[in-house]
């Protein structure tokens, strides 16, 4: 008999079905033992009357026991209806249990929401805290915002492109994580803090719209709800302005929140906007939480903020960038740029996206010209020899006629947990790692064997603890 997955059974009364899944709750009531069975479709509950050949077998089995059951969708009797339920007007009358896999014991306990419980055994044993209900609703909530986000944009006549993991070192502020070459040895590759160049060099390819669901990689120290990898809504537009990418993403997600979240309320449409420097006087921040109440959980407050300084003062005294060294001055503040005039005056075209207090993404318009990124790295106290070591590439590629362009990246770890009402990001990630990047159910880090370290040339300097 095939399978019936569970959120069907209330179209099959009358019937008998075949349901695999996991015993969720098990009662023994004597003559009677009611047994709940989940799938990832859902709940219902079983029972076994008391001639039943499943007895024996009903009353070894256990919560968290993968099994098949044979069952009669009977009707509840009208007093026993629970319409608020998934289920609610059936009952499962269990003729017949095979035993998949048995369980021992779960060291936590999957059921309820798992707020009780501390994170270490959460996280070391996030197989079973992810079949609670909470954790399958955000991942699958998340999988639900994915596809949203890829068929609206492939609607918009985007396309979705993998950039590679094993790269060279792109400046988004960070510290990079870097894995050694074995065949050449001495010589690193990074992985991505973002898909920054290549999705600019997309652009020069003549793609012109592009995007991707991208992971990222920051060795940061650990700063409170951060995650080592993150991923990244990652967009590219050419022959574009400011506005037109506003406009995109503001559409995006507005018909994004009022399709999937529509218990969710938007504060105020189009997004408000504000200067950095409005932002800094009247909240303090560059991601203002603008809720006129806070205690609302479904009410949404998206505004952009935007003309930042570009460059800011570094403790040696000189200029690094405050945000990215790609990104174009406003264009009346080029000519500042070009002749290195002013430059704490110069203004970037980033925008930074914030909902309630966090932010959410960020992007700018690509300075494309490769004179202007040219003077960017200049500024910055690069020599000329390592401009062209280092971004050689994209000055090479701007000169081929690289339209303008713009993008911007989207945190989708945050922006699920503010849409999830999750206190921190690591609810909406499937493997998350501890605020110290440590993944517990895998142990890693970890060290590796004295092999692999001798075949890619890597000695360990530091005094064994
Ligand atoms: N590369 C930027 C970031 O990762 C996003 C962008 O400018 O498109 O934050």
């Amino acid at each position: 008999m095939q399978r019936t997955f569970i959120q069907d059974l209330e179209s099959k009364k009358g019937e008998t079905v075949i349901v695999r899944g996991w015993v969720d709750i098990r009662r023994d009531q004597g003559k009677l033992i009611f047994l709940d069975f989940r799938d990832m479709t859902g709940y219902v509950q079983g029972v076994v009357l008391p001639k039943s050949g499943a007895m024996e077998a009903a009353s070894r089995v256990r919560p968290e026991w993968a099994v098949e059951v044979e069952g009669k969708v009977n009707p509840r009797p009208e007093k026993n209806i629970q319409k608020d339920k998934q289920n609610g007007s059936i009952e499962l009358e269990i003729l017949g249990i095979r035993v998949l896999n048995e369980s021992v014991t779960p060291p936590i306990d999957v059921r309820g929401d798992g707020r009780d419980i501390g994170e270490e055994p959460r996280l070391t044993y996030r197989y079973l805290d992810l079949r609670r209900p909470r954790m399958q609703k955000n991942i699958r909530s998340r999988h639900a915002v994915n596809m949203f986000v890829r068929n609206w944009l492939t609607h918009e006549k985007f396309t979705e492109i993998e950039t590679p993991m094993l790269t060279k070192s792109t400046p988004e502020g960070s510290r990079d994580y870097i894995v050694p070459s074995r065949l050449e040895q001495g010589k690193f590759y990074a992985l991505p803090q973002s898909p920054q160049q290549y999705k600019q060099l997309l652009m020069a390819a003549g793609f012109e719209r592009y995007f991707q669901l991208a992971r990222c990689m920051r060795d940061e120290d650990t700063r409170g709800d951060r995650q080592p990898e993150f991923t990244q809504l990652d967009m590219e537009m050419s022959f574009v302005e400011r506005e037109d990418v506003i406009a995109l993403n503001e559409r995006l997600l507005i018909e994004l929140v009022t399709t999937l979240f529509p218990e969710k309320k938007i504060q105020e449409i189009p997004f408000p906007r504000l200067s950095y420097q409005e932002a800094m006087e009247k909240y303090q921040s560059d991601k203002p939480d603008l809720r006129k109440d806070k205690n609302d959980p479904h009410l949404l407050a998206f505004c952009w903020v935007i003309d930042f300084p570009f460059f800011e003062k570094t403790e040696e005294g000189g200029w690094t960038f405050s945000h990215n060294p790609f990104s174009a001055p406003k264009p009346e503040h080029m000519d500042l740029l070009m002749n290195k005039e002013r430059i704490g005056d110069i203004l970037t075209t980033q925008y930074d996206i914030a909902l309630n207090g966090f932010e959410i993404g960020g992007g700018s318009i690509r300075n494309h010209r490769p004179e202007a990124l040219a003077k960017v790295f200049e500024i910055l106290g690069h020599d000329p020899e390592k401009i062209r070591q280092n971004f050689g590439h994209m000055l090479d590629a701007f000169s081929y006629g690289t339209p303008p362009h713009g993008g911007i990246a989207w945190g989708i770890d945050r922006l699920m947990a503010i849409l999830r009402n999750e206190p921190n990001i690591r609810e909406v990630i499937a493997f998350a790692k501890t605020g110290e990047g440590r993944d517990l159910m895998m142990r890693a880090p970890s060290e590796v064997s004295s092999e692999q370290l001798v075949e890619l040339g890597i000695a360990i300097t530091k005094p064994k603890k």
